[in-house]
């Protein structure tokens, strides 16, 4: 074998386990397939003037490359075991909690010294929340923000760049099992290794799920996240961002017991595309440095769906969601939340004359068109509930963008190695389906990594 490990993907899952194994075992032969480029080749063409949307890209430099989709992510590690991802399911909560901050102490020595801390613990807004049917999620969070996540990257990159060797423009298209180890197949090329370690992605999801049809091993899937983006002036949340920095809260709907959660805040903010396998969703992130930093907030309000015996397409299913906005505004609608609950659409003359500017380009439309009516009260409901805890989130001008979608891979058979059914395949990251965070995927890199150091009588 000319490899020990090869690893599939260079998201924040793959980087940590080449890194791990790396630096505590220097002798092992490792590399890293990637499809998409090197973290500074990656340029989404958006750029406001001449591309003002989503030009579809065969590989989305947002989503793919050194970095994987955490690279221009606002960088928020939350060490914590409530949301995230269940990876601790597999490996205990004390563990999970000891991996995640593990990977705060490499982030930490590769340039996010002097980054915050948050903490919700003890805070007095759990208690606010309580009162008003909200429950405020445990977490610390550390925020590195777009600009300290990439120098991180890059720092990491820097160090691992003449040990491990890198592969962009790379994917994979099949993984074929030889005697001792495993094949990976390339347009051009193959090449073999002892141990494989997939860490494809959200991106890699549709990927994900043929190998493990051409593998025969089993996955399951039944969920998925669907709401909009909220985005508001910063003046609004800063009592709870200022202290908090992200808040998970949580509101369980009175006609459909529902939950419904805010996810990913951005204060001072930006919102963002996304693109996903050629369907444009909404997204946010924020910047560390003051000078980037906007007038605004934005978090997505997400409501849980899951799907009962005999459908199993939850993502189908959002994509549908998610192509209709497409359909509708090209790509993202945008709508003044007046506008909505007066049941007509956004205008261009009415969201210019909104005292919110929008941060991103989006078509004003008519969200109530898109999301189904269970959803979209689901978030009304909740908009008003956060109204309470912070007055100011129902005001008319505060603006909707729809529609953000959660997918969740489908989550595929491992056991408490991580590992399929196949010894020496794992799978890690967002793209088993354990892990839905950066720090969730990157703690699942360093399990995978020792696991394999412990054979190696390294640990
Ligand atoms: C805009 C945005 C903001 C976000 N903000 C946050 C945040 O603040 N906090 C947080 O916790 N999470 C955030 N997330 C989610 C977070 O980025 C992911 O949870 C995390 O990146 C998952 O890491 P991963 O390594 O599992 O997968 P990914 O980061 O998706 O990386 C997978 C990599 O595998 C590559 N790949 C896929 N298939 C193949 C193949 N066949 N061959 C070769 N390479 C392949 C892809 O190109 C990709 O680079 C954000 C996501 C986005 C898109």
């Amino acid at each position: 074998m000319k490899y020990d490990v090869m690893i599939i993907g260079a998201g924040p899952g793959g980087i940590f386990s080449a890194y791990e194994l790396m630096k505590k075992d220097p002798d092992l032969k490792i590399c890293v397939f990637e499809s998409g480029s090197p973290l500074e080749k990656r340029h989404c063409p958006i750029d406001g003037k001449n591309v003002k949307s989503c030009v579809r890209c065969s590989t989305c430099a947002i989503m793919n490359g050194f970095g994987g989709a955490g690279a221009f992510s606002d960088g928020k590690y939350n060490i914590t075991n409530d949301f995230g991802g269940t990876l601790y399911k597999y490996i205990g909560r004390e563990k999970a909690i000891e991996l995640m901050k593990y990977v705060d102490r490499i982030n930490l020595d590769h340039g996010a010294e002097g980054t915050t801390l948050y903490s919700t613990a003890g805070s007095e807004f759990k208690k606010l929340c309580m009162q008003n049917r909200l429950t405020l999620l445990e977490a610390s969070v550390r925020h590195l923000g777009t600009d300290i996540n990439y120098i991180v990257l890059k720092n990491l990159y820097e160090e691992m760049k003449d040990r491990v060797d890198f592969f962009f423009y790379s994917p994979v298209e099949h993984i074929g099992i030889i005697p001792g180890g495993f094949r990976a197949v390339l347009k051009d090329r193959t090449e073999d290794a002892g141990k494989c370690i997939i860490s494809a992605g959200r991106s890699g999801s549709k990927w994900m799920e043929k190998i493990c049809s051409e593998l025969c091993i089993r996955t399951s899937s039944n969920r998925v996240d669907i709401g909009v983006r909220v985005e508001i002036p910063a003046e609004i949340f800063s009592h709870i961002t200022d202290k908090l920095y992200e808040s998970k809260i949580v509101y369980r709907t009175k006609k459909f017991e529902d939950p419904v959660r805010t996810f990913c805040m951005n204060p001072y903010g930006i919102v963002v595309n996304e693109n996903t396998n050629g369907i444009v969703t909404v997204n946010g992130h924020s910047y560390e440095d003051p000078e980037r930093k906007t007038g605004n907030t934005n978090f997505a309000l997400l409501v849980n769906k899951r799907f009962s015996e005999p459908f199993r397409d939850s993502n189908g299913y959002g994509e549908s969601i998610a192509r209709l906005s497409n359909m509708l505004g090209g790509g993202v609608i945008v709508q003044r939340f007046g506008d909505l609950e007066r049941g007509r659409r956004s205008t261009e003359k009415r969201i210019a004359e909104s005292t919110v500017r929008p941060t991103l380009n989006a078509t004003p439309g008519d969200l109530s068109l898109v999301l189904p009516k269970r959803i979209l009260d689901g978030i009304i409901e909740m908009i008003w509930a956060l109204d309470r805890i912070a007055p100011g989130t129902a005001n008319d001008d505060t603006l909707l963008y729809g529609v953000e979608v959660k997918f969740y891979n489908m989550e595929v058979d491992l056991d408490e190695h991580l590992q399929t059914c196949y010894e020496g395949l794992y799978v890690i990251g967002d793209g088993s389906g354990v892990t839905h965070s950066l720090s969730h995927a990157s703690a699942s890199g360093i399990y995978v990594a020792d696991e394999i150091l412990k054979q190696r009588g390294k640990l």
